[in-house]
């Protein structure tokens, strides 16, 4: 009785040994590396209600607090048309910009535009250049010897969360056609977007677009890009609101929060796997948050808007 017990309990030894086994190794063969990247994106503000700024602010705070990995991106168009657009060219947007610590933003048609004869459209671009705390990017806009404008790349590459984020930045053809654009060699963005994706890839591991060339140059460029690496096309220029689902043509989701009246804060959670040494996108969930005038401001930024809005009315006294 107490052999067969023993025989017994070696037996059951045995089952649980070769029944725990291999699914302990299929589970390690399984368990795939994953990696997950959020995106915040804002485009076209047009110098909208600044304080809609500090309202963003608030929500850009709050993911920033809940999820480790974060690119801050804004797709450019950033103040003319606003009713401080005479005032200060689009620096106070960009000092609560830099208040809110950007990642990159990319060049709009409209910073190209001149607004008044007393300061040039040069002038006040360059300004807003210089002021940026962070990339500023246009790959497709360049001077006519070729070179990228003074203080402009045309892609920037950032470790976040240990993978290196590549940001190719594109700007619509629209800037050819403006007095501005006459010292300037205007180029088609799908195809320099084609010409430099591998060069990004060299040094990235994951490749994001920003995008003013607006929807239709984006449907192009995902037809044209699809399957050979961008993640994510962060469109602009024409305002659309795309919410639930992303917009999907060839592959890449296109994504674009509003503009001017309609301001939204775009966000989209990647989620890569690591196949064969590489980092293949398996899942994106996009959505906007409408800023609405219920949503607090953040302190920090509202105080930056206040020192450029105490400014103008110290002027009118
Ligand atoms: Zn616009």
């Amino acid at each position: 009785m107490l052999i067969f017990r023993m025989k017994y309990g070696f037996l059951m030894i045995c089952l649980l040994f070769f029944a725990i086994l291999p699914n302990a190794v299929v589970a390690a063969k399984e368990q795939p590396q994953t990696y997950r990247l959020t995106v915040i994106h804002t485009n076209d503000f047009h110098g909208y209600d600044p304080y809609a700024l500090a309202r963003k602010a608030t929500i850009i705070k709050k993911i920033r607090a809940e999820v480790p990995n974060v690119v801050l991106l804004d797709a450019g168009d950033l103040y003319v048309r606003g009713p401080y657009q005479k005032v200060f060219y689009g620096t106070m947007e960009m000092a609560a910009l830099n208040q809110m610590k950007y990642d990159a933003w990319e060049l709009g048609n409209n910073e190209f535009k001149g607004t008044d004869e007393l300061v040039s459209a040069d002038q006040k671009l360059y300004q807003l250049i210089e002021q940026a705390q962070f990339p500023t990017l246009c790959s497709n806009i360049r001077n006519t010897d070729g070179s990228y404008l003074t203080g402009v790349k045309p892609y920037m590459i950032k470790t976040v969360g240990g993978l290196k984020i590549g940001v190719l930045g594109v700007s619509s053809m629209k800037v050819k056609k403006y007095t501005q654009g006459e010292n300037k060699l205007v180029e088609d963005p799908v195809m320099t977007a084609a010409k430099l994706l591998p060069e990004v890839q060299d040094q990235s591991d994951i490749q994001l677009i920003l995008s003013h060339a607006g929807l239709s140059a984006d449907v192009q460029m995902d037809m044209k890009l699809a399957g050979k690496g961008p993640a994510l096309i962060i469109g602009a220029d024409d305002h659309y609101v795309i919410d639930q689902p992303i917009y999907r043509t060839g592959g890449i989701p296109i994504v674009q929060a509003g503009g001017e009246n309609h301001v939204y804060l775009g966000r989209v959670d990647l989620t890569f796997e690591k196949k064969d040494g590489k980092w293949i996108e398996v899942s994106q969930q996009g959505r906007l948050y409408p800023i609405t005038k219920d949503i607090p401001m953040d302190g920090a930024v509202k105080a930056v808007i206040d020192q450029y809005m105490d400014s103008v009315s110290k002027r009118a006294a």
